[in-house]
C-alpha cells in the first residue's frame, strides 16, 4: 500500500474578500482535545461563547449563540425561522449578497420585495423608508458590508425607521462585523449574523448569531417539538419553522439553561469562535476597528500611488477591503496567478457585473498588518509590470508605509499580530 501523506497546505499570504489566514492562536485552539458535548467544560466554554460574542455584537441579547455552518446558515436560520410563509420582506440590494438574501427569503416562502441600487453605492435609508410605507414589510432584511462591491451600508439610522413603523430588522454582516462599527442593541437590530472567515479571523464553519426579545418571541411561537426530546405538552406551533436544522427556538433550547439536544455541537469551531472572539476583545474591539481602518487606508493609498483606479464610492467603502480596476491591457487572471504563484499571494475576482473588471484585495482580521500590506503592494506592482502595466517604481509600497508612520502604527496594538503573541501566553 502507498503512503498516504499528511496534508500540507502551502504558504500563503491571502487577501482577497474572504476566506482570509486566520490567527495563529485560532488554529491553535481548533487543535485542541475534543470534550463530551454535556462535559462541564463544554457546558461552560459555550456560556462563555455566548458571553464574547455579546461583548462582539455589541448587544445585552440572551440569545447569542453560533449557528453550526458557513456564514450562509446564520442568514438562512435566521430568515426560516422569522419568515412565516406569506409574510412580506423588503430587501435593499446593493450587491451580490442582497441577491442572496432575496433568494433565501423566497424559499421561506415571503412575498419578497428588492429596491436596488447600481453596485458601488449604498441604499439611502430615505429610500429605504419610502418602500417600507409602499411595502408595508413585517421584516427589512439587508446587508451591513457586501465584499461583492465592497460597500458599507450605514445601519445607524434604519433601526429607528423600522421600529416607527413596526418592522422587524435583520442584518448579514458577515464581511463588515470586527472590521467596521456594528452596534447591534444601539442601532435597534432584531437580528444579525456573521461568520469567522473575515475580520473575525478565523476559517469558514461556524455563523455567530444574535436576536431581540422580540425575534425571540416569534420564534417560539413556531418552534416545533421534536418527539422524544421534550416533555408531553410542548406541541402548540401550527406554522411551524419548515427546517428542523435551522429552527432557532430548538436551537435557543440547546444552547440555552435547558440543554436540550439538537445537533451536536462542532466542537472545533466553538473553539474557534470562541478563540476568534477571545483576540478581538484582548486587544479591544475599537482597536481592531482601527486596524483594519489603517490597513485599508494603507492598502488604499497604496493602490492608487500605483496609478490604479478604485472602484464605487470609496466614502462609503467598508475598511478591509477594496476594489481596484484591472487596468487595460492586463489579462487580470493570469496576472492573479501570477500573485499566487510566484508570491504566495492571494487576491480576489469578482462577480456578475464586476467580473473581468475589478481584482478585491483585502487586509481583514490576521492580515490588517503593515507587512501583510506591504508585501501585497510590493508583489503586485512586480506582476502589474511583468504584464505590460507602467506603474511607479516603490510608489505603492512608500505610499502605504506613509500611511502607517503618520499612524505611529508600529507601536501600535495588534500591528504585528500583537494578539496572537497573547494567545500564545495564554
Ligand atoms: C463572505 C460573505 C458571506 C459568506 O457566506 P458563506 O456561507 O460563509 O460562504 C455571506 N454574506 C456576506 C455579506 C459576505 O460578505
Amino acid at each position: 500500500m502507498t503512503a498516504i501523506p499528511p496534508i500540507e497546505p502551502p504558504a500563503r499570504l491571502l487577501m482577497g474578500p474572504g476566506p482570509i489566514s486566520a490567527y495563529p492562536s485560532v488554529l491553535r485552539a481548533m487543535s485542541s482535545t475534543l470534550v463530551g458535548q454535556y462535559d462541564p467544560f463544554m457546558t461552560q466554554a459555550m456560556n462563555e461563547t455566548q458571553e464574547l460574542y455579546r461583548q462582539v455584537w455589541a448587544t445585552d441579547n440572551d440569545a447569542t449563540m453560533l449557528i453550526d455552518g458557513t456564514s450562509r446558515s446564520g442568514i438562512e436560520a435566521a430568515l426560516v425561522s422569522l419568515i412565516r410563509p406569506g409574510d412580506r420582506v423588503l430587501v435593499p440590494v446593493f450587491g451580490r449578497f442582497g441577491h442572496l438574501l432575496a433568494e433565501i427569503a423566497e424559499r421561506a416562502l415571503a412575498e419578497v420585495h428588492t429596491i436596488e441600487v447600481p453596485w458601488g453605492q449604498v441604499v439611502p435609508v430615505s429610500q429605504i423608508e419610502e418602500a417600507i410605507v409602499r411595502v408595508k414589510p413585517t421584516l427589512l432584511a439587508l446587508v451591513q458590508g457586501d465584499t461583492s462591491t465592497t460597500m458599507n451600508q450605514p445601519l445607524d439610522e434604519i433601526g429607528a425607521v423600522c421600529a416607527k413603523h413596526g418592522v422587524l430588522f435583520y442584518a448579514d454582516a458577515t464581511a463588515s462585523i470586527a472590521g467596521n462599527e456594528f452596534l447591534a442593541d444601539e442601532w435597534g437590530l432584531d437580528a444579525a449574523t456573521a461568520g469567522l472567515q473575515k475580520c473575525l479571523g478565523g476559517p469558514s464553519g461556524s455563523a455567530p448569531i444574535t436576536l431581540s426579545d422580540r425575534a425571540v418571541e416569534i420564534i417560539r411561537s413556531r418552534t416545533r417539538v421534536e418527539a422524544g426530546i421534550r416533555e408531553a405538552g410542548d406541541e402548540s406551533a401550527s406554522d411551524f419553522i419548515r427546517s428542523n436544522y435551522f429552527d432557532l427556538g430548538m436551537i435557543l433550547d440547546y444552547w440555552g439553561p435547558r440543554r436540550l439536544n439538537h445537533h451536536t455541537e462542532a466542537t472545533s469551531m466553538l473553539y474557534a469562535a470562541r478563540e476568534c472572539a477571545a483576540v478581538l476583545l484582548r486587544e479591544g474591539r475599537d482597536n481592531v476597528i482601527n486596524r483594519h481602518k489603517l490597513a485599508g487606508a494603507a492598502m488604499l493609498a497604496g493602490v492608487q500611488a500605483l496609478g490604479l483606479e478604485v472602484f464605487g464610492d470609496v466614502a462609503h467603502k467598508m475598511n478591509n477591503v477594496v476594489a481596484v480596476v484591472i487596468p487595460e491591457g492586463v489579462a487580470g487572471d493570469p496576472a492573479r496567478q501570477d500573485m499566487l504563484d510566484d508570491f504566495g499571494i492571494e487576491i480576489g475576482t469578482s462577480f456578475g457585473p464586476l467580473h473581468g473588471k475589478v481584482w478585491r484585495i483585502g487586509t481583514m482580521g490576521y492580515n490588517a498588518r503593515k507587512d501583510a500590506v506591504l508585501t501585497t503592494l510590493v508583489a503586485l506592482e512586480a506582476v502589474l509590470r511583468r504584464h505590460g502595466a507602467s506603474v511607479p517604481i516603490g510608489g505603492g509600497v512608500e505610499a502605504a508605509a506613509d500611511i502607517f508612520r503618520a499612524a505611529g502604527a508600529s507601536d501600535a496594538p495588534g500591528a504585528t499580530g500583537a494578539a496572537d503573541t497573547a494567545g500564545a501566553a495564554a
